[in-house]
């Protein structure tokens, strides 16, 4: 059974680049919430047709939609196998709660959740340089602001659960992977 690891950080501080690391070198299982939405909007399903406006304005799914298909996710065979990386998920203490009730349903425990840290002003002028489609300015800011009220509450969350890992986010990306690497004994 591999590991089960939350990939926490404010949007822009490298979570996609270093689970794309983690990825390549233990065949772990990636799962982006933010990636499987996109690739609904982009597919036109009735998911990503609702969640599109949601997206645009920076806004958050609502819980119950994100928790079923999160829950879809994990029970997949790869993922019992290989361990998962989850990225963007949990965002709220509802679906922090969530997740607990998916893995104690399996048997199964959380492995760590880390915590990418880069400070907001640098992780804004990332995400202004990187034009992602729903990277507007407004965007960007009405995302950190959840980030800050909803996600940042969840650190306190996994720490009182012994779970939590904080990383360094800032260097080159080897650097930050280096670190990555050592917190998770990997
Ligand atoms: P991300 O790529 O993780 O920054 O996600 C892009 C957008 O998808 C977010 O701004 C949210 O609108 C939505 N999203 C992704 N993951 C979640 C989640 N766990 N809960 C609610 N909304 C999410």
């Amino acid at each position: 059974m591999g590991p089960r690891i939350v990939v926490l950080g404010r949007q822009g501080a490298g979570k996609g680049t270093q689970c794309i690391r983690l990825v390549e070198e233990f065949g772990i299982v990636h799962v982006s919430t933010g990636d499987m939405l996109r690739a609904a909007v982009a597919a036109g399903t009735p998911l990503g047709q609702q969640a599109e406006a949601v997206m645009k304005a920076g806004e958050l799914v609502g819980d119950d939609i994100m928790n079923g298909i999160v829950a879809e996710r994990l029970s997949a065979a790869d993922i019992v196998e290989n361990g998962v990386l989850l990225d963007g998920f949990p965002r709220t203490p509802a679906q922090a709660d969530a997740l607990s009730t998916m893995f104690a349903d399996r048997g199964e425990d959380l492995t760590a959740a880390i915590n990418i840290d880069v400070a907001i002003e640098e992780v804004t002028a990332r995400m202004m340089a990187r034009g992602r489609e729903d990277d507007t300015a407004e965007g960007i800011a009405r995302r950190l602001e959840l980030y800050e009220e909803q996600t940042a509450p969840l650190l306190a969350w996994f720490a009182e659960r012994g779970k939590l890992m904080v990383i360094d986010g800032l260097g080159e990306e080897d650097e930050v992977f280096g670190r990555v690497r050592s917190a998770l004994g990997l």
